[in-house]
């Protein structure tokens, strides 16, 4: 067991860790590193330790971070702390848009992908976020058509996004989400036709079609719950 001093309140500590990370997040090869650091997350609890490590590929050399939580809670006195490997921790810094309950209840899948493709975005994946948009978008317009007229599902599900597009009848609805179509595709395709826009203007629009359908919906919610 490899040890290691944390700063805890108490001043310096010695703890041992169990098994290392064997594979790099980074290059994905197969290491023996050795612990460069370890802080504790908390000071008043002592349970969890981040450890910092450097990948010992030559051609690597990256340093990550692995999550470690306590073996067993002995006592201070004792002098045996010991940690076991959790998993490494992928930083996530990425603030996730918030959608209103009617459009998390009318699309959950429009709601799960745009989340991750936000996720992509935030690691610099741009080449395929764009793409992510796109199908966040196509799930959003298919399940408000469906929600409009759920025996049309099947024919829907199978049509491709321009002509579903088509049938919305919200006259701001589908001008808006045509367009984002229209860049949508060009994040798909080799050539782009919208040269002067990108990714952001398609956010933008989606954005712009998200509001509209949850106005419509907040609407409709409303007269329902209070007929005359
Ligand atoms: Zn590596």
């Amino acid at each position: 067991m490899e040890e290691i001093v944390i700063d805890t309140t108490f001043g310096k500590l010695s703890v041992k860790l169990g098994t290392s990370p064997n594979k790099c997040p980074f290059c994905h090869c197969f290491i023996h590193p050795t612990a460069m650091g370890a802080s504790l997350r908390d000071f008043s609890n002592m349970g969890q330790l981040d450890v910092a490590f450097k990948c010992t590929s030559k051609v690597c050399q990256q340093v990550f971070v692995a999550e470690y939580r306590q073996h067993h809670k002995s006592s201070f006195t004792s002098n045996n702390f010991c940690y076991d490997f959790i998993k490494i921790s992928i930083p996530n810094q990425t603030v996730s848009s918030s959608f209103s309950p009617l459009i998390e209840k009318l699309s959950p899948d429009f709601v799960a992908i745009y989340h991750q493709t936000e996720r992509a975005e935030a690691a610099e994946l741009d080449r395929i976020a764009g793409v992510g948009y796109r199908k966040a978008l196509e799930f959003l317009v298919k399940d408000y058509l469906i929600d409009k007229v759920p025996g049309d599902a099947e024919v829907i599900k199978k049509t491709m996004l321009g002509p579903c597009v088509k049938k919305i009848d919200d006259k701001r609805i589908k001008e808006v989400a045509e367009r984002a179509t229209w860049l949508g595709n060009d994040e798909t395709h080799y050539v782009r036709k919208w040269i002067e826009k990108d990714m952001k203007d398609l956010k933008s629009l989606i954005n712009l079609v998200v509001h509209y359908v949850d106005a419509e919906l907040l609407y409709l919610d409303t007269i329902s719950s209070m007929p005359k």
